[in-house]
């Protein structure tokens, strides 16, 4: 089983996707936006550190995420991953080719899922999401809706907004996918391991394309 890196704009269906994969195959998920999002919710130093920065659609420091997913990656002992909002960052994407080859972990595709700037906005702004399980669901797009308006489908739970999908965070957001995001999509392409997929179609599409 290959151990898979999203790349992806903002709300482009990273979660979703990587829901169905585990779903399907058991991966371990590592979504940086969870984990940063959980720390704010717990109230530590980091959360406390990061709330403003998150909010402001903006990065948070390479120092900081690279030593998180290091954490991460040794705590998982070489079970298969989705890597699901890193590396956002050409430096966070060097670095974790370095800090795979030190853990001997190969097998690894980065895949694209593109998605043009006002599609993604639309998704953004309708995005809901599980408070327990995190799954993602949209109530602009038919397909996507939950069965039942604010609850969730898998475990019956109460949906919520983001508090970064607002139209002047998804801009940033946006803005910082093109400049500091998209380099690393060359980046992957120069070392062959770059595959792309078109995700402005139904979720249950794009996944038989990511199985192949
Ligand atoms: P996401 O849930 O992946 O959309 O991430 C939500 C927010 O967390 C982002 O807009 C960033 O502020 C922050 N974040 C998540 N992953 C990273 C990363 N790899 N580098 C810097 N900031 C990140």
């Amino acid at each position: 089983m290959k151990n898979i890196i999203f790349i992806a704009p903002p709300a482009a269906g990273k979660g979703t996707q990587s829901s169905l994969l585990i779903d399907k195959y058991g991966y371990e998920h590592i979504s940086t936006g969870d984990i940063l999002r959980e720390e704010i919710m717990c109230g530590t130093d980091l959360g406390k550190s990061v709330k403003n920065i998150i909010d402001n659609g903006l990065l948070v420091s390479d120092d900081i995420m690279i030593e998180i997913i290091k954490n991460k990656l040794e705590s998982i002992h070489g079970k298969p991953f989705i890597l699901d909002g890193f590396p956002r960052t050409l430096d966070q994407a060097k670095s974790l080719t370095m800090m795979l080859d030190s853990l001997n972990v190969d097998n690894t595709i980065a895949i694209n899922l593109e998605l043009n700037e006002e599609d993604a906005m639309k998704r953004a702004l309708g995005r809901l999401t599980c408070s327990t399980c995190g799954r993602s669901y949209n109530k602009y797009i038919q397909t996507l809706k939950p069965s039942v308006d604010n609850v969730c489908d898998y475990c019956g739970e109460k949906l919520i907004e983001r508090s970064d999908d607002n139209e002047t965070s998804f801009k940033k957001r946006y803005d910082s996918f093109l400049t500091n995001t998209l380099p690393i999509v060359k980046y992957y392409e120069s070392i062959n391991l770059l595959v792309n997929v078109d995700v402005n179609r139904d979720s249950l599409v794009i996944f038989k394309d990511i199985m192949e």
